[in-house]
Order: C-alpha cells, then structure tokens, then sequence
C-alpha cells in the first residue's frame, strides 16, 4: 500500500507539476497596488500584468520598522531573512546570509541582475552584495567580483571605475573573462558573461528620454541567460517607480510602471514559450502613500493623492506565471518569496 501511494505522488510530481528551470524575479520598486492601477488607467485599461492569474499578497516589515526600505525588502526576497533597514544580504545580527543567485550559481544555473538604477543600488546588490549599510556604493561593487554573476545590466558605472580606492574594476571584469560595455548597443554580444553599465550614475527617467532601455536589457539578459542548459535566475528591477512616489510625482511613478510592465509583457511571452520558466512580479513596498482619486480610462487620465514623501507599510502583491506559480496564491511574509523561489529551483539540493 506504501508503495502504491508513494509511486502515485512520484508520478504526480513527475508528471502533474512541471518544476520550472528558470526564474525571472522582476520587482517594481515602490510599486503599490495604486502605482499598478494608475499605471493600467494611464494605459487606457490595460497591463501585460494582467495576464496573471495567480495573486498572493506579502507583509513585508523590516526587523527593525513597520515600514521596509528597499534593502531590508530585496534581502528578505535574496535570503529569507528579515532585517534592518539599510542591510545589503546581512540578517539582522549583520551577519552575512546567502542568497537565491549565490545558490543558483553554486548549482550551474546562470544568473543575471538588471536595473535601471544604479546596479550598487539597494535592491540589486541584496542578491549579490554583503554590506552594512546601502551607501556603501563602492564595497557593493568589489562584492560583485567575488561571484561569477553572468549578466549586469543597469546604471553607476563610477563605482567601478571612479573610485576613491583607484581600483578599476571594469579592467578587473575584462580580465575574468567579462565583455565590458559603457551603452546598451549590445547586438554584438550574443553570448558568454557581459557587465553593461549604460550610465555614469543612475539611468535618466522615461520622462526624459531613456526609451526602452529595461525592455533591452531584459531582453539581452534573458538571450544569454537562457543558454545555460542547466537554467537560470535573474532578478529585473523597474527602479524608478519608486522615485515617482518619493517625488509625490504621478507621471513619474506612472511613465515608469508602463515602463516596467513592457518587460512583464517581454517575460510573460517568454515564459509561456519556455514552458520551463516561472516568472514572480512584486514590490519591494509602496512608496508615497499613492491614493487615486479620479481618472478616466479612456483618456488615460489620473488624479493621484500622495500622503508621504516616503514609503508605506501597505500589503504589496505578488503576481505568478509558470510552473511553480500555485504556491504564491495567499498572504504570507515577504522573506517567504525566497524559500518559495528556493524549493521552485531546488537549490540547495544536488
Ligand atoms: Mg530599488
Ligand atoms: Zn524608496
């Protein structure tokens, strides 16, 4: 009778739940449910975001605030550790904890990290960096070289090469083996490991002209990503949205969900595709207190309250695509992502 049962359940992982290959984590900084539903009225009505169908919902306070910032938020998604606000992949001792992409790399799935903000910023380097405090620019981006990341693509390119130390560690990359690009015209590179730090600091808004830059890097990342047979995991942040809300500036927070929801669009197909891929969307907190109070879907107008120049402690959602996406359905920690992630990959295990 044992057996039977235990033959059943083996057949039923084996054959009812495809387990994912890949994982595509994209996170709207600040992004709240108001930033979301903004973003859909400007849109006229609709998101790529909408295509999801499984919802869950994270309480996401940091070990030593209700409200998280983005460092303790991207550390509980990197570590499954709740922490302090400012601490960059340490737990709240300050003692350093591995992460999802440290994992992955340790198991021979290529690993990526795309932003558009600078790529020492708070929510890539949690996956990547150990450091006390976010401000740390500089000690962030030597902790880049100490893995064997596959794919950077983002903003603050001085904090590898202006640095106070002398160092410079785009000369440090090229020697590990890595193509180094200053822009984004990256037709060329169709394979191997590529840093491409696309702005001195961080990226201009869409506002003022960045254009499709996170589509790009999206792309690109997922090209060379995807060649790893064994898998991938990479983390895509649409940055700014949280800058809109720390600005209490709608079109900002709007221009840059619109923004990010074309790289959910790009990671939706791709995902639906692969068959092989889990694609996780969520925010790290709601930035600005955002509340709407008007709009017009046919038009794409919206009338946006804001009630902070900082962040909220708001529930934020969690949106699911692919094999693996079941569990995410509910309401549980933020922190909890990361072991969600970690059972859907099996790192940890041989
Ligand atoms: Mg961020
Ligand atoms: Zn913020």
């Amino acid at each position: 009778m044992k057996k039977i049962l235990a033959l059943c359940l083996l057949s039923v992982s084996l054959f009812g739940q495809k387990t994912p290959k890949n994982v595509i984590l994209l996170i709207g900084d600040g992004m709240g449910v108001s930033q979301i539903y903004a973003g859909l009225t400007a849109n006229r009505g609709h998101l790529n975001l909408e295509r999801v169908k499984v919802i869950g919902f994270h309480k996401n306070q940091a070990s030593d605030n209700y409200v998280t910032d983005s460092a303790a938020g991207a550390t509980a998604f990197a570590t499954g550790k709740q922490t302090y606000n400012g601490a960059i992949g340490l737990d709240s001792t300050r003692v350093p904890a591995v992460t999802l992409l440290e994992m992955a790399e340790q198991k021979g799935l290529a690993t990526g990290l795309v932003s558009t903000c600078d790529i020492t910023d708070a929510t890539p380097s949690s996956f990547i960096a150990h450091q006390l405090k976010r401000s740390m620019h500089e000690e962030i981006a030597l902790d880049f070289l100490k893995t064997n990341v596959d794919v950077v693509i983002g903003g603050g390119r001085k904090y590898f090469e202006k640095r106070k130390d002398g160092l410079n560690l785009l000369d440090t990359l090229r020697q590990k083996g890595y193509q180094v690009h200053a822009t984004l015209d990256l037709d060329g590179v169709t394979k191997g490991s590529v840093f491409a730090l696309y702005a001195e600091e961080n990226p201009i808004k869409v506002m003022e002209g960045r254009g499709d830059a996170l589509l790009k890097s999206a792309k690109k990342s997922l090209e060379i990503l995807n060649q790893n047979k064994k898998g991938f995991f990479v983390m895509i942040e649409g940055s700014q949205i949280d800058w809109g809300g720390h600005a209490n500036d709608a079109d900002y927070a709007i221009t840059e969900m619109v923004d990010f929801d074309k790289s959910i669009g790009y990671a939706l197909d791709f995902a639906k595709k692969n068959e092989e891929t889990l694609v996780i969307i969520t925010a790290d907190h709601e930035t600005g207190g955002m509340a709407l109070m008007g709009g017009n879907m046919k038009t794409g107008e919206v009338k946006a309250a804001f009630t902070t120049k900082g962040h909220t402690g708001q529930m934020i959602p969690v949106f699911a695509f692919g094999p693996g996406a079941d569990t995410f359905g509910g309401i549980y920690n933020n922190y909890d992502i990361f072991t969600k992630i970690k059972q859907a990959l099996k790192l940890g295990q041989k």
